[in-house]
């Protein structure tokens, strides 16, 4: 069974002061929770007061964004090895805010997954289809291009760690989320890609979905066989809203 993963995107919101009540409040509400991986993607410069506030072991720090080479002259930009001296144990790739504003590939996002998974940080992939590709029938074609290019030269077994995150464009943001039906259709096409590339691998690989997902819709999203938790963005700005999200992405009791 894969273990659930609840990761925060809080994009371009909150400074290092700000970060610190949020994560005093929201700690001890998912203090219990041991059966989930819960990520906080704060922007670069939270990271130090998060890795500082962060005693409960269980709360994971990613970053949203990285660059693939170790060093050199790339002005403005952070390496792998600058988050993994905070601590830093994910990376979300390839967020169509990235790929649509900031002109990212599936080229880069190959270099960027590579870098990271050639360091030991978990990549948070993201693949996703825009409005108009879904109504020209095209989301199972952009997908299998996305998941193709951007994890072409990863061997099978860096797949087992690999989380990839299925965010539909038209849901980031804008209120409305894919149904569980929907996202769970797109989900299980994504499994059944990574088997035909990487084996039986693919089932240990955790595909999390991102749009539009808040208290009240996480729990029928995460009961969907083919789901393994959320990537979530304004929900998340609140810690009450972001824990409601962990709470019901857990594992059903048996
Ligand atoms: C995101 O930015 O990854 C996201 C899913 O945003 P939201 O939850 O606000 O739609």
């Amino acid at each position: 069974m894969r273990r659930p993963f609840v990761a925060a995107n809080w994009k371009m919101y909150k400074t290092a002061h700000e970060a610190i009540p949020y994560i005093i409040d929201f700690a001890p509400r998912v203090e219990s929770f041991t059966d989930i991986d819960i990520v906080i993607a704060p922007p670069y410069l939270a990271l130090p007061a998060l890795a500082e506030t962060i005693t409960n072991k269980q709360i994971e720090i990613a970053a949203q964004n990285v660059h693939p080479e170790p060093q050199g002259a790339f002005t403005g930009e952070i390496s792998l090895g600058m988050l993994q001296a905070f601590g830093v144990t994910r990376v979300i790739i390839g967020h169509s805010e990235r790929r649509q504003l900031f002109g990212e590939t599936d080229t880069d996002v190959n270099a960027k997954t590579r870098a990271a998974v050639a360091v030991g940080l978990t990549p948070i992939v993201c693949v996703g289809e825009t409005l108009e590709e879904r109504k020209l029938g095209r989301t199972l074609d952009v997908l299998d291009q996305q998941v193709t290019d951007g994890l072409s030269g990863l061997s099978t077994g860096d797949i087992a760690d690999l989380v990839i995150a299925y965010e539909p464009v038209w849901a980031i943001g804008t209120g409305s989320n894919a149904t569980p039906n929907q996202a769970q259709d797109v989900h299980r096409h994504i499994r059944q890609k990574l088997r035909l590339e990487f084996g039986n691998m693919a089932a240990s690989c955790r595909i999390i979905y991102g749009g539009s997902v808040k208290p009240d819709n996480a729990a029928s999203l995460s009961a969907q066989p083919d789901i393994d938790g959320a990537l979530v963005g304004g929900a998340s700005l609140d810690p009450i809203s972001f824990a409601k999200i962990v709470a019901d992405s857990r594992p059903a009791e048996l």
